[in-house]
């Protein structure tokens, strides 16, 4: 796994995005690839995953990347306070591939908040195309 540009990084300063009081929300950021622009939903992630790598089907390496990359360990809380959870989120025009994180914390008894914490893009190319950085006009 390549992580490519981060859009976002983890800090304590993010805005709480979003609680259970809120209707319907979604964090929303242009692809910089062909600035399509992505959407995600938000409220579907309002419950406490039983695993910080939810969606997106992570190999144990990926995990094990994602956690150096991020410099997290087994246990690292997001700095929200609460846990972190990552996904696999895919532009919907050229399917190039982000890495969404959030921090999913409980303040009170069954009250929840997100805050969106990393957004990474994901360079596909793994093998060979190190060298090939910028992208050739065709
Ligand atoms: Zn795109």
């Amino acid at each position: 796994m390549r992580f490519n540009k981060a859009i976002r990084s983890p800090s304590w300063y993010h805005e709480k995005e979003i609680d259970i009081t809120d209707e319907d929300k979604s964090f929303e950021w242009n692809c910089i690839e062909c600035k399509e622009k992505i959407s995600v939903s938000l409220k579907e992630r309002l419950t406490f995953p039983c695993d910080p790598f939810p969606k997106g089907d992570f190999s144990e390496e990926e995990r094990k990347e994602i956690r150096e990359y991020y410099v997290m360990g087994e246990h690292s809380r997001s700095p929200c306070g609460g846990g972190m959870v990552f996904e696999n989120i895919g532009c919907p025009l050229c399917k190039s591939n982000y890495l969404f994180a959030y921090g999913l914390n409980e303040p009170s008894n069954s009250y929840l908040v997100l805050t969106v914490q990393g957004i990474v893009h994901i360079d596909q190319a793994e093998q060979g195309a190190s060298h090939n950085a910028g992208k050739p006009a065709s």
